[in-house]
């Protein structure tokens, strides 16, 4: 945006709130080291500038499914171990090792390619050896385990790679006492055994997630990874609220009205005609929609606060606007629009909007289009 017009639309990043959840995750990692996970654009919030505040707070490691968000990180500048685990073949492995992102691995392929990467760079890559111990994405199978483990640890020796960690991701963390944490942790405890009776020495073994730390306490996990409640919302109702934890959500979506205006009764508003107003009243009209990431799903549900009060979503949401309805309130053209926040003002937080749209608080912020500038506060 040129200097001195604003934006339709804003995604509000309070850095310090992130800096504040990091903080208060630390200490609840009770001694365990810590991963504040960045990928898809730190879940919608800015990924160079939510990485720097994690290391600021004391996070030692970042995480990024793709590697092209890794180096990235890189390329600003940003230190810190980085992690990246979802290759595809032909993947930037040589890229990597260079810019010292460490390098999961699953499978045969994917170490073969970091080798030659390696061999070609003359370094030596960092590599996270992934178990698939239940989960059923990606990570080595436990038949394949040791077959894996052997050709990593050839590979080590021929001087390509560093075996740094052992790891593997749970599927139902989310559910207090849901019996496959306990067999995953199981499975997750026979593939470090294996690799560590072959002569395998990783600096970490990481299982748990942000769910496992509120909720399975007590799993092989010397490093945890969190996500969601570093942008201060909750991995999951049995979890709490991000009020009950402790958390402080990090992004605010605001909007300004694009015009405001009388109707009277009758008025049907939005494609379907599925809303009419039951009296007289002032409809304000929002310049954002889907195309932005405002779910469509929140129809009728969804509430945005506006002049003071939260007020209902009129009708469909468009791809790029949506109405609300003022109750004959005044309000005028480039008046605000909160349509999420930490709730200090009386707007909607993350998940309540996730409630309302049938959706969860990842969906929300990460689905916040690229085209919103985030503003840093
Ligand atoms: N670890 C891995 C491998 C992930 O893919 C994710 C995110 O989905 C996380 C950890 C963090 O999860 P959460 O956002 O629930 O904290």
């Amino acid at each position: 945006l040129r200097s001195g017009i604003r934006a339709r639309i804003e995604a509000r990043i309070d850095l310090d709130a992130l800096r504040g959840n990091v903080r208060l995750l630390a200490q609840r990692a009770n001694g365990a080291e810590l991963m504040v996970v960045v990928k898809s654009n730190a879940y919608g919030h800015g990924l160079v500038r939510c990485a720097r505040a994690a290391l600021e707070a004391g996070a030692g490691w970042l995480g990024t499914a793709v590697p092209e968000e890794a180096l990235a990180l890189r390329r600003a500048g940003v230190g810190g171990r980085v992690l990246a685990w979802l290759w595809t073949p032909g993947g930037p492995f040589e890229e990597a090792v260079r810019a010292r992102v460490d390098v999961s691995v699953s499978g045969f392929w994917d170490l073969a390619e970091l080798r030659r990467a390696a061999a070609r760079a003359g370094l030596r890559a960092r590599v996270h050896l992934k178990a698939d111990s239940g989960l059923g994405r990606n990570g080595c199978p436990p038949q394949e385990w040791p077959g894996l483990v052997a050709a990593a640890l050839e590979a080590q020796s021929e001087g390509l790679i560093d075996i740094v960690g052992l790891w593997s991701h749970l599927a139902v963390a989310d559910e207090v006492g849901h019996p496959s944490v306990a067999a995953q942790a199981a499975v997750f405890r026979d593939a470090v055994h294996h690799a560590e009776q072959a002569g395998v020495r990783p600096e970490v073994r990481h299982l748990a997630n942000s769910s496992a730390l509120f909720l399975a306490p007590g799993l092989p996990s010397d490093l945890i990874r969190v996500g969601i409640p570093a942008y201060g919302l909750s991995p999951s109702a049995e979890a709490g609220s991000a009020r009950e934890l402790g958390l402080r959500p990090v992004m605010t979506l605001a909007a300004f009205f694009s015009s405001v205006k009388r109707v009277p009764a009758g008025q049907g508003v939005g494609y379907g005609l599925e809303y009419r107003t039951q009296r007289e009243t002032t409809l304000g009209l929002v310049p954002a929609g889907y195309f932005e990431g405002i779910p469509r799903r929140a129809a009728g549900t969804g509430a945005v606060l506006a002049a003071g009060k939260r007020r209902g979503i009129a009708g469909r949401v468009g791809m790029d606007q949506f109405v609300v309805d003022l109750s004959g309130d005044d309000a005028s053209a480039g008046d605000e629009v909160l349509v999420f926040g930490p709730g200090d003002e009386g707007e909607p937080t993350a998940e309540e909007l996730a409630r309302a749209a049938g959706m969860i608080p990842y969906e929300v912020v990460a689905g916040i289009g690229a085209g919103v500038p985030r503003v840093y506060q």
